[in-house]
């Protein structure tokens, strides 16, 4: 095994003296207070094993990397119907885009852009008897911790400024790919953006991903055949225009977000978290990209 502490300790290291050009995310006003200098790397492998570095135990805004979380459980509650409603191809635009849902007649490329996840949070609040609460509980037995919660006052805040995703939604209703009242699933939307984690709780709610499907308590919480469809969409979806960018440097399935979290995966092996909260002009974090970059290179690890 790679002497993993020593690679995440020196990569870590190395990043924090170098000058970070990107810039913390306020187009949702809570998100811009927080300290851009907190940088965490949290790994945890299939045989049990965990290593971290910095601030992994500072719980951050998930943003879309809760896009996964409600993928997994939309998936795991109807199946194979779900993608008569979404597609799974990459989409090469930014998350908020619009014109091409236009252009599209209604159907998200993926699940994985903010139309996607919309009519995903759409399946979910049809299916579910207490949509927010059962989500949760879902994310909880995912990480194996009771704790996990939503902010409230980031979700009223990115309620208030949600001017693209109201636009997104609406515009899903007008094509009847939208069940439920545009306030009601925007309401799940943004609570499921707003829960918060640290490193250490998403690397272990990312476990099943790279275990086939069998989480951190040892449950079956995904099929295999769930946790292998989940990755693909992540390989080619997980950082909207820069999936292909993730691609060709880092080389694994992953999820950013805003909050400046990245996980990403090798199945059989680890899962392995960053948080940086400066983005790139792509929306995910400057030394996430580059850590995680460093980090495949070094442990010759990538799936290519
Ligand atoms: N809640 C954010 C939004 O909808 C999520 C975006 C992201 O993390 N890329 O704008």
């Amino acid at each position: 095994m790679p002497n993993y502490q020593q690679i995440i300790n020196d990569i870590h290291a190395n990043l924090k003296t170098t000058k970070n050009t990107g810039e913390v995310a306020d187009y949702i006003p809570e998100l811009g207070k927080v300290d851009g200098e907190l940088f965490g790397i949290y790994l945890n492998n299939v045989h049990g094993n965990n290593f971290e570095v910095g601030d992994t135990q500072v719980p951050f805004s998930i943003q879309s990397i809760s896009k996964v979380f409600s993928l997994a459980m939309a998936f795991a509650n109807q199946g194979n119907a779900l993608w008569e409603r979404v597609d799974v191809e990459p989409s090469g635009n930014p998350f908020n885009f619009l014109s091409l849902l236009e252009r599209e007649k209604g159907i998200p490329r993926n699940p994985l852009i903010n139309s996607g996840a919309i009519v995903i949070a759409d399946c979910l609040v049809s299916n579910l008897k207490n949509p927010k609460e059962d989500f949760i509980q879902f994310v909880r037995g995912l990480a194996g911790d009771d704790s996990i919660s939503f902010n409230e006052q980031v979700a009223e805040s990115e309620r208030i400024t949600g001017f693209r995703n109201y636009a997104i939604a609406n515009l899903l209703k007008s094509f009847e790919n939208l069940a439920n009242p545009v306030e009601e699933v925007l309401d799940f939307y943004f609570h499921q953006c707003s829960i918060e984690m640290t490193c250490e709780q998403l690397s272990n709610a990312f476990f099943a991903f790279a275990n086939h499907g069998v989480c951190m308590r040892g449950n079956q919480c995904l099929t295999q055949k769930q946790a292998k469809r989940i990755n693909a969409i992540m390989l080619t979806c997980g950082f909207y225009d820069e999936a292909g960018e993730f691609a060709f440097e880092v080389g694994l399935p992953g999820k950013s977000g805003v909050g400046g979290g990245i996980v990403a995966l090798l199945p059989n092996h680890y899962v392995i978290t960053t948080w940086s909260p400066p983005l790139n002009e792509k929306g995910n974090s400057y030394f996430g990209m580059q850590a995680l970059e460093q980090f495949t290179t070094e442990t010759k690890s990538s799936i290519f």
